[in-house]
């Protein structure tokens, strides 16, 4: 049997790449994450996470462990590969392309997950590592005693910006509009904070510095007014890129480049590709909605891949499915 095919290939090992994983070797069919870096996804940019059932409070590495036991317990491979395109065959399978050389497998679930949206203000490229920084649990530690900026108006930004209060002497959340898009009871939390300052209306010009981040160029939208802010850093919480540049043939996405999926399979318009996760277009993204994406792509996929499986002709040359088989899956 060629290892390197599987029933389910699964792109991301974040918490909707796990829990595919987990459904998938639960269920018997072979299914391999690839991951790009160490599995976990976001959970490991995240120190506290308070909104998972289950778990009254729990870090988002210790989640991270935990999801990736359970994931692989029942099967699943899980490999540390960057995955660079997937294709998609004549006969229906997907190749996907890594460094690590390529995989095969009927059907896909991308759960990639992205990266964080930049500001594109000058001065963002040149101090990123040097008081520009998109995660505070990676970087806050480094800024004790400082005054920190973070920007934007979303749950990321008054989380981060709630979590920077431990290292840096005052936190200014720099937003700008006077509505936010993050959940009252965070954004309550950040008002009652007596380290945090909200400067609204305001958007960031430039960022500014010797080596260093010193300041930052900022202006009023209302009043048109500008104004120099000194700070000792800047996180950056403006929202999020979805990775779904993968796959190289068209997938139907929304204005924000998610992909648009059948809310009842989580399939894409491309027969065999699902997404689940922060790729998907939908109204949240949270751990919550990411695994449970995943669980309904996994159940989909898997009998997806079955039907697939029995709708060829062995005798055609092509790819028998030995579905739910003690060896397992697909054999080339
Ligand atoms: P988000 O909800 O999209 O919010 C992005 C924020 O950045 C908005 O306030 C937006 O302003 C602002 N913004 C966007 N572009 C900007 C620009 N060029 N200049 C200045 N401000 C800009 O993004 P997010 O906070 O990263 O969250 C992403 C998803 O993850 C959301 O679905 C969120 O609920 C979820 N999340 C959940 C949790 C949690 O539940 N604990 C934690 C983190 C993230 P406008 O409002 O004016 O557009």
């Amino acid at each position: 049997m060629d290892e390197r095919s599987y029933d389910i290939a699964i792109i991301g090992g974040g918490p909707a790449g796990l829990t595919a994983a987990l459904y998938a070797g639960r269920s018997k069919v072979r299914a391999v994450v690839l991951e790009g870096k160490a599995p976990g996804g976001q959970l490991l940019n995240t120190e506290l996470i308070e909104d998972y059932p289950g778990f009254k409070s729990i870090t988002g590495g210790d989640l991270a462990v935990n999801m990736t036991e359970q994931a692989t317990h029942f099967g699943a491979d899980l490999v540390i590969a960057q995955v660079n395109r997937i294709r998609v065959e004549d006969d229906g399978i997907k190749v996907i392309e890594t460094d690590e050389g390529e995989y095969r497998a009927p059907a896909v679930i991308v759960t990639a997950g992205g990266n964080p949206r930049k500001l594109g203000v000058p001065g963002e490229e040149e101090f990123a590592g040097r008081g520009v920084s998109y995660c505070a649990v990676c970087d806050g530690a480094f800024f004790q005693g400082e005054h920190l900026a973070v920007v934007g108006g979303g749950d990321a930004a008054i989380e981060e910006g709630l979590f920077l209060t431990r290292y840096a002497s005052k936190v200014s959340i720099i937003h700008r509009r006077e509505e936010f898009r993050a959940q009252p009871i965070l954004l309550q939390e950040a008002q009652e904070h007596p380290k945090i300052e909200f400067v609204l209306n305001t958007v960031v010009e430039s960022i500014e510095g010797q080596g260093r981040v010193t300041h930052m160029k900022l202006r009023n939208v209302l009043s048109g007014e500008a104004s120099d802010f000194t700070v000792g850093g800047v996180f950056i919480f403006i929202g999020f890129i979805p990775n779904t540049q993968l796959v190289e043939s068209h997938v139907d996405h929304d204005a924000g480049g998610y992909y648009v999926t059948n809310p009842m399979t989580m399939e894409t318009s491309i027969p065999g590709i699902f997404a689940a996760g922060d790729v998907r277009s939908q109204l949240t993204r949270q751990v919550t909605t990411a695994v449970g994406d995943a669980t309904t792509a996994t159940i989909a996929a898997s009998k997806w891949v079955e039907e697939w499986g029995k709708g060829r002709d062995p005798e055609g040359g092509l790819k028998v499915l030995e579905h739910a088989s003690e060896e397992g899956g697909w054999v080339g």
